[in-house]
């Protein structure tokens, strides 16, 4: 599991330069696809001094196998998030400011730019509020994210999902940009949803047309 708690220490150190989040808060996990077990983040850790040794390895199930630390209090929610979803090997969760004034207002971010239709879908929910660390908390979020790539956690923060971590801090990269947009359009007019249709044909492109092949 080296290699995979390797990614986990960079990812932690990315997250702190691209100011996702401040100290030790937010927390990561990435999944072996082959022996499914999952290694997270432990309960806070600083993210620059953190090394492989410290990060915490669960089964499928969810059953601790590995570890010296305390895991991330939202285990749980990384573990079930992985439970259901096969097409999901790595997650972070950070708060980050613009994306948050959408958490805190508790409204969800439509698809209102090309490159979040693109990459991050037609909408990301935000999820009914639970208190940090419990079962609750991963309950809503499992179901607000559904087959999204991102969910808000209300008062909080947010999740972003994908196949890996470098497509997870795009996801999160875009997310946080089209929060930023979304709230200086609506300042000079109403910012126009894209059709559920157009962000299909949009994410069909991007799977077969773009770039160099
Ligand atoms: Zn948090």
């Amino acid at each position: 599991m080296e290699y995979f708690k390797q990614i986990i220490v960079d990812a932690g150190k990315e997250m702190i330069k691209r100011s996702l989040t401040v100290a030790t808060w937010g927390n990561l996990s990435v999944r072996d696809p082959e022996s499914g077990y999952i290694v997270v983040t432990p309960s806070g850790m600083d993210y620059q001094t953190s090394v492989p040794d410290d990060m915490v390895v669960f089964d499928r199930n969810g059953s601790m196998i590995e570890g010296k630390r305390r895991p991330s209090i939202e285990k749980d929610l990384h573990i079930m998030i992985y439970q259901q979803r096969p097409d999901v090997n790595a997650i972070i969760h950070t708060h980050p400011i613009y994306s948050t004034v959408f958490a805190v207002t508790r409204q969800g971010i439509p698809a209102i730019t090309e490159e979040f239709a693109q990459v991050v879908g037609y909408s990301v929910k935000c999820a009914e509020h639970a208190l940090p660390g419990t079962k609750e908390l991963a309950e809503h979020a499992v179901r607000a994210l559904g087959k999204e790539r991102a969910v808000l956690l209300a008062s909080h923060g947010t999740v972003c999902v994908g196949p890996d971590m470098e497509t997870v801090f795009k996801i999160s990269d875009i997310l946080e940009k089209t929060a930023q947009i979304l709230i200086l359009s609506k300042n000079i007019g109403t910012p126009r949803i894209i059709s559920k249709e157009d962000v299909k044909v949009m994410q069909d492109f991007l799977k077969t047309g773009y770039g160099q092949r």
